[in-house]
């Protein structure tokens, strides 16, 4: 029986015998049915898109981040963090990010044609794995093709640390598709490794500040400092610049006096279905 298996361990240079430690056996048993569960809510649509406002310095929304979430018969509304990474080392993130990629688009195109909604961009956040593949540029051109969204209305969230994995491969394909419109905005900006040198090169249209250094902005100076940086750095480099995780009006006037103006966070609204975000 499979809780009964012994692994050795070698601690402090000798080896031990242990016994397979059953919180360890339950954990891999969950995991295994979280697993087989995603393949179905892939299968049976139970996955959601919700959409947070993103304002501008005068209040209005410019446009809108997509979030998934996973809207389990059991355990209810199931958040990102819970079967994003489930999802990166199973491989089921590539048909998921279809998923999300195709709704998103599909929710794009439609704002096209509704007067005064013409202009909302939409982000969508994008893993690794998803921008590995070799048919990436295709799949997403092929998404816009299908909808009819408009290309300089998508925009396409990446991590530093993601792009840092094949810098070369990633540029080659956000040139492919920066040619035809879409604007990439680097993640939980300030949080990894990114050298100066190394960002100039990327084909970015915009830094968002990560909600770490948006929370401690009106305690913390050195997050003040750093904020300061990130818009100096985006000035410089021709980007626009965005902070997320803005929760009070007092962090919403720290970001502008020190040049950020465009901002997102539950101050202004917290992700939800489509309809309350048009509200
Ligand atoms: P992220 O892209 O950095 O998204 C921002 C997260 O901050 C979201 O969490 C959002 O709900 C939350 N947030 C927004 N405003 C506030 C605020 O004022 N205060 C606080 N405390 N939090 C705020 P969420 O929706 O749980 O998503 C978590 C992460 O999961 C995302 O981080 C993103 O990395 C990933 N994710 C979400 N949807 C997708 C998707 O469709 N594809 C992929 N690959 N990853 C996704
Ligand atoms: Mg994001
Ligand atoms: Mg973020
Ligand atoms: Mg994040």
């Amino acid at each position: 029986h499979a809780d009964l298996a012994m692994y050795q361990a070698k601690e402090s240079g000798r080896n031990t015998v242990r016994f397979f430690d059953p919180e360890m056996h339950a954990a891999v048993v969950q995991r295994v049915a979280l697993e087989q569960d995603l393949r179905t809510a892939l299968q049976e649509g139970q996955l959601r898109l919700f959409y947070q406002p993103q304002v501008d310095a005068q209040g209005r929304i410019v446009g809108a981040e997509a979030l998934v979430r996973w809207s389990h018969p059991r355990r209810g509304l199931v958040s990102p963090s819970a079967f994003i990474p489930l999802a990166e080392d199973t491989g089921l993130i590539l048909p998921l990010g279809q998923w999300v990629l195709q709704t998103a688009c599909t929710q794009l195109a439609r704002w096209a044609t509704e007067p005064g909604r013409e202009q909302l961009t939409l982000a969508v956040n994008i893993s690794g794995r998803q921008l590995r593949q070799t048919d990436f540029v295709a799949q997403v051109l092929q998404a816009l093709q299908q909808t009819g969204a408009p290309a300089h209305r998508l925009k396409l969230e990446l991590t530093e640390s993601l792009l840092l994995d094949d810098p070369e491969d990633a540029i080659t394909k956000m040139s492919a598709l920066k040619a035809h419109g879409v604007g990439f905005s680097l993640d939980d900006f300030g949080t990894g490794y990114s050298s100066l040198a190394y960002l100039r090169q990327l084909p970015l249209s915009q830094l968002k500040i990560d909600q770490s250094f948006v929370h401690n902005l009106v305690t913390d100076p050195r997050a003040t400092a750093i904020v300061r940086t990130i818009v100096t750095l985006a000035d410089s480099l021709g980007l626009n610049v965005i902070a997320e995780g803005v929760e009070t009006q007092e962090q919403r006037e720290h970001l502008a006096r020190n040049g950020c103006h465009t901002c997102q966070g539950y101050l202004y609204g917290r992700p939800g279905p489509v309809e309350e975000l048009m509200r």
